[in-house]
């Protein structure tokens, strides 16, 4: 069965730098499971997945574009320090659920510290980065109705949303 729309795919990953740097793999833990078709990965990665069948792997390079999308300017912006509670120990690094102007959940880092106002960005961490991807999928299956429904994978017999 080859990777395609409404076939959930589980797979092994590592995911590195421009640098080489492991930032992310499905090594010591569990492969990674997802619904082909329904953007829950990179659409670059999704893209060179299409085909693919059990047992094959391959090394694939995701721009940026085709990626976590390029840092917007706009992302990287001042709070006041009066909006954090007294006590709160900022460090650069940190990260936060924050608010947008609607009120809806916004995580973001703290890039500096300035006297009065904590620069935060909002960006996601590997916006703007290159993805060296090499995935080995291990399992292509038809995805049963209640996946198709919900537009996502189901572990085994566990579903607790
Ligand atoms: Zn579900």
């Amino acid at each position: 069965m080859k990777v395609a729309d409404k076939k959930v795919v589980r797979l092994d990953y590592t995911l590195k730098n421009t640098q080489g740097e492991v930032i992310d793999t499905s090594e010591g833990a569990e492969p990674l499971t997802y619904l082909h078709g329904s953007s829950q990965i990179v659409p670059g990665l999704e893209r060179e997945l299409e085909g693919m069948e059990a047992g094959q792997g391959k090394d694939v390079v995701v721009q940026p574009q085709d990626g976590y999308g390029m840092p917007d300017p706009q992302g990287v912006f001042g709070v006041p320090r009066g909006a954090f509670p007294p006590d709160a120990k900022l460090t650069v690094g940190d990260s936060f659920i924050g608010e947008d102007d609607e009120g809806q959940a916004l995580p973001v880092r703290v890039v500096e510290l300035r006297e009065d106002v904590v620069v935060v960005d909002a960006n996601h961490p590997l916006a703007g980065e290159t993805l060296f991807f090499h995935v080995d999928v291990r399992e292509v299956r038809d995805a049963t109705e209640d996946e198709l429904a919900h537009g996502h994978s189901h572990g085994e017999g566990d579903h607790d949303h």
